[in-house]
């Protein structure tokens, strides 16, 4: 009863099932259409509702050259390897940067990576607003931390039904 509820509100995004490495997998597409070059997937994320941590749009991209990892990577934050979001820095500092030229900070925010134990900078040197501010961190997590993570983050699902419902299933 319970579990067939689930899916009761959801509408059948077009296309056939893909099943994900595992339900926790925030990374492969559940759906996916065409074939080859022209084979296309649904992020998993924008579909879900707002209230879900998504955007309740369908998103379809191409799973064949690069444009779904792109997206899931670098809007979301999800790694390819892991299917789970990337460890933040495990700590943040402010540097000064000696040779600011004009239009460029004075000063860098810097996360420290748990792999290459670095300082990388967070934030483009360029003093504007970007649309995805996690993005530089995002950058280097996806070449440095290769399926590595800080051990004990885990904690990034929402505590909702859907969640409850696989902890009740044991998955
Ligand atoms: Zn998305
Ligand atoms: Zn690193």
């Amino acid at each position: 009863m319970r579990r067939a509820s689930l899916f009761n509100h959801s509408k059948h995004p077009g296309g056939i099932c893909n099943p994900p490495r595992d339900p926790r997998d925030l990374y492969t597409p559940r759906f996916v259409k065409g074939k080859g070059r022209s084979k296309i997937g649904l992020c998993p994320i924008c579909i879900e509702s707002p209230l879900r941590g998504g955007r309740g749009q369908k998103l379809w991209l191409s799973t064949k050259f690069s444009a779904f990892n792109y997206h899931m990577q670098f809007a979301h934050g999800v790694s390819a390897t892991t299917g789970r979001p990337f460890s933040p820095p495990l700590s943040y500092r402010t540097s000064n940067r000696r040779h600011a030229l004009k239009l460029e900070r004075s000063e860098i925010l810097e996360g420290r990576c748990h792999k290459c134990k670095k300082w990388v900078p967070v934030e483009s040197i360029k003093d504007c607003e970007v649309k995805v501010k996690e993005l530089f961190w995002w950058k280097h997590a996806a070449t440095c931390h290769q399926g590595s993570q800080v051990p004990g983050d885990d904690d990034f699902y929402e505590q909702d039904d859907v969640f409850r419902c696989l902890e009740e299933l044991g998955l």
